[in-house]
């Protein structure tokens, strides 16, 4: 979901641009429309997140996907060991991927507990020489979200897909943080990457240019032609964000609009269910079950025909997904809520 405004905003520009005769999609990515937007789309996202200077900014593709590899290919040497934090179904793509460039071991399993929690940082056990800790933020999918960022003398590196600008970054403990952008961000086709400049320092290998971290550093990520159009709605996306109040509001404001929903759910005598525990429970998806999928289906079916979309639980989990990203506006989640409790009142 994007802001009504940053829409509106980027259709009334969107066939002649500041007066230029042309689309800022028609523009050069080196020509000065495009560079601005450009620069102040870095510029929003470093004041956003506090990035410190010691970190570079890069704006690339292939998605946060490409970034499961990318990752162990600028950080870690064959030699070397990484490990992951196993928290459900992205966590584990991106171990599949950076195990090819790497011994990548699993620190923490959250398979027995079919991944109803993530774990406190005292539960995580590192093997000596480990080269960082992978940890995904939140699992959209699974709806468990990483409380306790670790702090256990390993650098991290954070999937953040999709609970970016949602909660501020303890940089003093990662060395890189990635996320596609189509979730808190702006439209898909562009991956916010986050990177800790001197490990561009201590290349572990040789890689193509498109895959080293470097290149897109020292050219500003425009070493090749960038996404231009998600950058230049990111922009926008980020400016609309810092004039709410920045990245501080959009977490109080993420934590009311879940604790509606777990509210409803915790209050339904079980009608609804669930999965997580406690502390684990994403800010972003809230996601549950009702007492069988005949139920489920009726349940997805009445509420798009109150405009209520996009519930339902992915299909390698099934249930209901309710994602309330940052652009959610509060009377999305009491419609909702109002009408999780018509539908319990007149099925249990
Ligand atoms: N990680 C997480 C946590 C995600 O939610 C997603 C996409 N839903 C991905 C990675 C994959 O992202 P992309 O589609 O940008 O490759």
């Amino acid at each position: 979901m994007l802001p009504v405004e940053v829409l509106e905003e980027t259709q009334s520009e969107l066939v002649n641009y500041k007066n230029s005769g042309m689309s800022l999609i028609e523009c050069s990515h080196r020509g000065p429309h495009y560079d601005e937007v450009h620069n102040e789309a870095v510029g929003l996202v470093k004041e956003l997140l506090r990035v410190p200077d010691e970190f570079g900014i890069l704006f690339l593709q292939g998605g946060a996907t490409l970034q499961f590899a990318m990752t162990a290919m600028n950080l870690l040497a064959p030699s070397q060991k990484a490990a992951i934090v196993h928290s459900g179904h992205w966590a584990n793509l991106a171990m599949k991927d950076s195990q090819v460039y790497g011994n990548v071991y699993i620190a923490w399993d959250g398979t027995d507990d079919q991944f109803s929690r993530t774990p406190s940082e005292n539960e995580i056990e590192l093997q000596p020489d480990t080269r960082y800790l992978h940890i995904t933020t939140n699992e959209t999918i699974g709806g468990v979200r990483l409380y306790d960022w670790p702090d256990l003398g390993v650098p991290l590196v954070g999937d953040m897909s999709s609970d970016y600008f949602s909660r501020h970054i303890p940089w003093n403990l990662m060395d890189v943080a990635y996320g596609g952008a189509q979730k808190n961000l702006g439209p898909s086709g562009l991956t916010l990457v986050i990177v800790r400049k001197s490990v561009l320092e201590t290349h572990p290998r040789d890689l193509p240019t498109y895959l080293d971290y470097r290149v897109h550093y020292a050219t500003n990520s425009r070493f090749n032609t960038p996404a231009i159009f998600p950058i230049y709605v990111a922009g926008k996306v980020l400016k609309w964000y810092k004039d709410k109040g920045g990245v501080d509001e959009f977490e109080k404001l993420s934590i009311a609009r879940c604790a509606h929903l777990y509210g409803m759910i915790d209050a339904s005598n079980g009608f609804y269910n669930c999965p997580v525990e406690g502390e684990s429970r994403s800010r972003m998806n809230v996601v549950f079950r009702l007492p069988n999928e005949g139920l489920e289906s009726k349940f997805l079916a009445d509420a798009e025909l109150q405009g209520l979309v996009n519930l339902t639980g992915h299909r390698s989990v099934g249930g209901i997904r309710a994602s309330i990203y940052n652009s959610m506006p509060m009377e999305g989640v009491e419609k909702l809520a109002n009408f999780m409790d018509n539908f319990r009142a007149s099925h249990s």
